[in-house]
């Protein structure tokens, strides 16, 4: 889906719809992720007066312990401010400007912005690296040479 990113800003719309996790192919060649995240992408116009998308993604998403491998459910829940620049310099003077910059993250405007890449690039960045259940009883259960079981009935 594709939006001019400027004209989009300007007019204060809302996009909303959903990432089925299975069907992106990049964020499969991370690790096994299921489940369905919501996004949603509004349009407005800054206090300076700069096109800004809010893109909020919620969701329950399904992944491995990497404790024990079995299922976990993991909750992504983030908003981010995108600022909207109309040429490279300035939006390499915002990103990567010392100290007082208040542009959280940024694009270059665009007449065909790619909304599904823009909803993939984050998630994958929430994406959690080597999640555990909370209290993981860990691979140790399934492995009887080291259970506690174990060495009691050869002592017996
Ligand atoms: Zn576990």
């Amino acid at each position: 889906m594709y939006i001019d990113n400027v004209k989009f800003a300007k007019s204060g719309k809302t996009i909303n719809g959903k990432l089925d996790l299975l069907k992106c192919e990049r964020i499969q060649e991370i690790d096994q992720f299921s489940g369905e995240v919501s996004y949603e992408l509004v349009g407005y116009m800054d206090t300076l007066n700069r096109p800004t998308l809010k893109l909020s993604i919620y969701g329950i998403i399904g992944t491995l312990c990497q404790n024990c491998l079995q299922p976990m459910e993991v909750t992504l829940d983030n908003q981010s401010r995108i600022t909207v620049f109309f040429n490279e310099d300035q939006l390499d003077a915002a990103l990567f400007a010392e100290g007082d910059s208040d542009v959280e993250d940024g694009v270059l405007a665009e007449a065909e912005f790619d909304i599904m890449q823009l909803v993939e690039d984050e998630v994958i960045m929430l994406l959690p690296y080597a999640s555990k259940h909370e209290s993981c009883i860990g691979l140790s259960y399934h492995d009887s040479a080291d259970s506690p079981f174990g060495v009691l009935k050869n002592i017996i």
